[in-house]
């Protein structure tokens, strides 16, 4: 498995690839990898030739400066992973190789980023969008997977895609767990002991608001009585919990078909901020 840290020598070795036919997958990432993003690379390399795995942690998409700075990183180990699950490269840039010039273009996704995660993290979207269109066009992948833990993300990137014209597949992964329910996360490895063992409270939390929606009681009283869940819980702190339309991201008053809404949820359990969410 090769590793590139500069995009022109990456883009050298997809010429080469691309020039005997061969298709791409694409996964980005930003590192402190853990099982969940293998499923990603596991699912594309079933689906692809090659697997391009990136792993960087973009400053653009963080507006809170200690976030950014304790983010784990974990390169060695994550090239370990990559390999053993088949990942043909991988693309790990520098910051002033990915910007070596700060991007003077904002995006702006309406609607998509006025509620939950866009909402409490004013301008994420705007470099979640600028990062990801940046490794499409260095890529040039066949598909790209995200996983559906992160459904505001998949969302937006699905109108980046359509609104841009990209050439690519997008492939919705779903969200791998713990045992005990926790949905891996990089930012778990941050929880303390005791905080690992509150963590599961956030899929339970969920999974019962799930069954109470699903045998007839009110989105509104169930919402809310999940808010109530959080904020009575002295271990947590709720930042959201909203029920909406996976593609509109909108708070929905009714269910629709199955899997198009879902129970969306951030929270802060010490000081480490998790999010969440279950399909309805
Ligand atoms: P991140 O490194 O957190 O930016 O995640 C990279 C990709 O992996 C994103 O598309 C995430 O949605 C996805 N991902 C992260 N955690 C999980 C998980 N527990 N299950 C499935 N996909 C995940």
């Amino acid at each position: 498995m090769e590793v590139f840290t500069s995009i022109n020598d990456l883009k050298s070795f997809l010429k080469l690839q691309r020039a005997q036919n061969k298709s791409v997958g694409l996964v980005p990432t930003m590192g402190a990898l853990h099982p969940g993003h293998m499923s990603l690379i596991k699912t594309s390399t079933t689906e692809n030739d090659l697997t391009i795995g990136s792993v960087f942690v973009n400053p653009v998409q963080f507006n809170n400066a200690q976030d950014l700075e304790k983010y784990p990183r974990t390169l060695e180990a994550d090239c370990i992973m990559l390999e053993e699950a088949g990942c043909s490269a991988v693309f790990a840039p520098t910051v002033e190789e990915m910007y070596a010039e700060k991007p003077l273009m904002r995006l702006d996704f309406g609607d998509l980023e006025n509620v939950m995660e866009g909402a409490s993290r004013p301008g994420h979207f705007n470099g979640v969008g600028i990062v990801v269109a940046r490794f499409f066009n260095i890529v040039q992948p066949d598909k790209a997977y995200f996983g559906q833990k992160d459904l505001q993300q998949v969302a937006v990137i699905k109108r980046l895609v359509k609104d841009m014209a990209f050439p690519l597949e997008l492939v919705v992964c779903e969200t791998v767990r713990e045992i005990d329910g926790l949905a891996m996360s990089s930012r778990n490895s941050r929880l303390s002991k005791m905080e690992r063992v509150s963590a599961p409270f956030i899929y339970k939390t969920l999974a019962e608001a799930k069954n109470r929606l699903l045998a007839g009681d009110s989105i509104e009283s169930v919402a809310a009585d999940a808010r109530t869940a959080f904020l009575k819980h002295q271990d947590f702190q709720l930042d959201y919990l909203e029920i909406v339309n996976n593609n509109s991201l909108q708070p929905i008053t009714r269910l629709g078909p199955a899997g198009s809404s879902a129970i969306c949820t951030a929270v802060y359990l010490g000081a480490v901020r998790l999010i969440d969410n279950i399909l309805l």
